[in-house]
């Protein structure tokens, strides 16, 4: 209500709030709030003057903002497979991949599970790379002590609505410790201005506006909270999931505080039984179908890995490129997970789950074809 009584909807001084608590969050000195968590990716990479002929090593086991934003800015995305374990780029893997065009590495904390940063920051010292964060899905999270956010040169928060911390519509950060980058950001997300209607370079229109701010700033200190609530329903799972012979549960690290963005597991059948004739990635979407059916929302993130999505077709990558990637996106689930739900919904994906379970390695009678199996 104060916003709307002070008529001031566009970089006031609740976006200033909110940019300094996140970046406190981060272990950062500056944040700069923009329109959404693509833009700040893409404003990252642009404020370190990143284009034409340099490219940037990240994942392709992500949401496509993240190589969207290297492509936008000319420069070429280099995916790197993932370890299995944690879904996170496999640093073992970067060394191999860098060129003298690399200028960057973009890891992802996917699911809310912080990337191994600490091979990754050696990498980048030792070759001289910026690393920009994609710290969309991980506020909060926490790797060997430091928050996620602070390990990179930069670092993106996406405030959408399904994120951890969610605003009531879009809107988006960059945190860092780099007085330069921060001043010139604040310039490129608006018009390159930083007197009024004085454009020193391009820019784009890209403002985290006050109403989302104070919504944020309102929801900012239940965050902690949350996060522990899902740490909690997380360990739920695991005990409720754990006899399922089918399932692989997500691992959890002692070095890290995960902040469990999503709960995923990986469906892996028996190779030998009568579902082993359908696809694994028709097998999940048929699972994620019947969950629906009871109710339970579960979903895939992300069905197609980016280096084999048509819009990235002009980098050359092809099936068999990335294998831990495309085996996992063919057989990934995220179930429900967030911090109002119950342990008693989770008794319940568990007894559904197990049912399917059930259903779906029942030898089919002969008359069936097992291709056809309804379950
Ligand atoms: C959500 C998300 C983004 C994009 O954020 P938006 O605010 O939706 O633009 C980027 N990367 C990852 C990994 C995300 O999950």
């Amino acid at each position: 209500m104060s916003v709307l009584n002070s008529g001031h909807y566009i970089l006031g001084e609740q976006g200033q709030k909110l940019e300094k608590a996140i970046a406190e969050v981060c272990h950062c000195h500056f944040g700069v709030g923009v329109a959404n968590g693509t833009d700040a990716l893409e404003l990252a990479v642009w404020a370190l003057d990143i284009g034409p002929g340099d490219e940037v090593i990240t994942p392709s086991f992500t949401f496509a903002a993240t190589a969207e934003a290297i492509v936008l800015r000319g420069a070429k995305p280099v995916f790197v497979d993932i370890d299995p374990s944690t879904f996170n780029i496999n640093p073992d893997l970067i060394e191999k991949v860098i060129t003298e065009n690399t200028k960057a590495i973009m890891p992802v904390h996917l699911y809310g599970l912080p990337a191994d940063m600490d091979p990754i920051v050696a990498l980048a010292k030792k070759y001289y790379l910026k690393i920009i964060e994609d710290n969309a899905q991980a506020i909060g999270a926490v790797y060997k002590g430091r928050p996620t956010g602070s390990f990179g040169d930069l670092a993106c928060i996406s405030f959408y609505p399904t994120k951890n911390l969610a605003a009531c519509g879009d809107a988006g950060m960059i945190v860092t410790n780099n007085a330069d980058v921060s001043e010139r950001l604040t310039r490129l997300r608006a018009h390159g201005m930083k007197k009024r209607y004085y454009h020193d370079e391009l820019g784009v229109n890209s403002r985290l506006d006050e109403l989302q701010a104070a919504i944020l700033l309102t929801k900012l200190p239940y965050l902690a909270g949350w996060s522990e609530r899902r740490r909690s329903l997380a360990k739920a799972y695991n005990r409720a999931l754990g006899s399922i012979p089918w399932l692989k549960l997500p691992r959890n690290f002692d070095n890290v505080e995960h902040v469990w963005h999503q709960y995923t597991v990986v469906v892996e059948f028996d190779e030998k039984g009568p579902q082993s004739l359908l696809p694994a990635s028709v097998l999940r979407d048929n699972i994620i179908q019947k969950l629906a059916q009871n109710g339970i929302g579960a979903m895939c993130y992300y069905p197609v890995p980016i280096h084999l999505q048509k819009a990235f077709a002009q980098f050359g990558y092809k099936k068999g490129d990335l294998p831990v990637t495309e085996f996992l996106a063919d057989r990934v689930i995220s179930l429900p997970m967030y911090p109002e739900l119950e342990e008693k919904s989770i008794e319940k994906i568990a007894a559904v789950l197990n049912k399917i379970g059930q259903e779906l390695t029942a030898v089919p009678s002969p008359s069936v074809s097992p291709v056809g199996v309804q379950f």
